[in-house]
């Protein structure tokens, strides 16, 4: 079987545009999303054009705050303070990479908890850990409803994720601990990671490896969740081999799975970070 991300994507934007059109009319304000995009890095153009559109379509105001490659630290700091302070502006967002000149860590602390709609501010995190309500980091976030969307039970289940970055596996692995599931997670000091894959029924897979996870490596019947973007000879590829890996679990594919859930998350945290600052609903 296939879990169709982009449909279950379809189907969450239809809800989160009549949740907007509903807030809008209660309260008069339209949930507003920054974007600070530093430079023309191709990619980053891309996703900004996307996230812009998404936005568009729900009912979300986006602004596009285009700075340049050679902007100082100083300054971009001034910026995310000034976007802070911005009551039309619920939710802020640094699209990264960000030059090397920049310090990304600092920028990210900059941003206002309350309007990090990308869920990478320390105070969220921490908020995560703790499972306290918070910003939840939009593909994990992604990853999560995938499956629960699919009728697939989290509780109870032997997960396992490849990968430990901060914006993918550890948030991942947090996530459907919240969840009951008995997590393990794997990296690249990982001793047999065959031997482990092979015991989860939940897979996720967050290396970044071009068709790391093999037939072999997967459980008959297991659910497994392709987080990978890889580009191989011009063309998108996941971290798992999807044609065989598909002839004995579930999967999603790449692209058109996992990618689609992450924007429409995005537009999930602003409508929540516009109800938390014009409702004051956070408990
Ligand atoms: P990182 O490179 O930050 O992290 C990769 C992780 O995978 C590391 O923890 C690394 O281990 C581990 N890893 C790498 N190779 C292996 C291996 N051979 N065996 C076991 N573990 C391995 O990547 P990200 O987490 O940022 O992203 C992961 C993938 O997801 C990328 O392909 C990225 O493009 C994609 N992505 C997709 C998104 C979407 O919207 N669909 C959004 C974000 C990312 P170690 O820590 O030991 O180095």
């Amino acid at each position: 079987m296939i879990i169709d991300g982009k449909s279950i994507a379809a189907d969450i934007r239809q809800e989160i545009k009549s949740q907007v059109d509903e807030f809008t009319k209660k309260t008069n304000v339209k949930p507003g999303l920054a974007v600070i995009l530093v430079g023309e890095n191709p990619a980053s153009l891309v996703y900004v054009s996307q996230k812009e559109k998404a936005c568009d379509e729900v009912g979300i105001a986006s602004l596009k705050v285009v700075l340049p490659e050679s902007i100082p630290q100083e300054e971009l700091e001034m910026k995310v303070e000034e976007l802070n302070n911005e009551p039309a502006i619920h939710g802020i967002l640094v699209q990264l990479p960000l030059p090397d000149h920049l310090d990304e860590k600092k920028i990210i602390e900059k941003i206002s908890p309350e309007k990090d709609v990308d869920g990478f501010h320390p105070v969220n995190v921490g908020r995560l850990v703790v499972g306290e309500e918070t910003f939840v980091p939009c593909t994990p976030q992604g990853v999560i409803e995938l499956i629960e969307r699919s009728n697939i039970e989290i509780e109870g289940k032997r997960a396992v994720v490849v990968g430990r970055s901060n914006i993918v596996g550890k948030p991942v692995a947090l996530l459907l601990l919240q969840k009951n599931a008995t997590v393990t997670i794997c990296h690249t000091r990982t001793r047999n990671l065959p031997e482990i894959t092979n015991q989860a029924e939940i897979l996720i897979a967050a290396a970044g490896k071009p068709h790391l996870i093999k037939a072999d490596m997967v459980k008959d019947g297991a659910c497994v969740i392709d987080v990978g973007i890889n580009r191989v000879d011009g063309k998108l590829v996941g971290d798992v081999d999807f044609e065989e890996v598909e002839k004995k679990a579930i999967v999603t594919p790449v692209p058109g799975g996992v990618g689609p859930m992450t924007v429409v998350m995005l537009l999930k945290n602003t409508l929540q970070a516009a109800k938390w600052i014009v409702e004051g609903e956070k408990k």
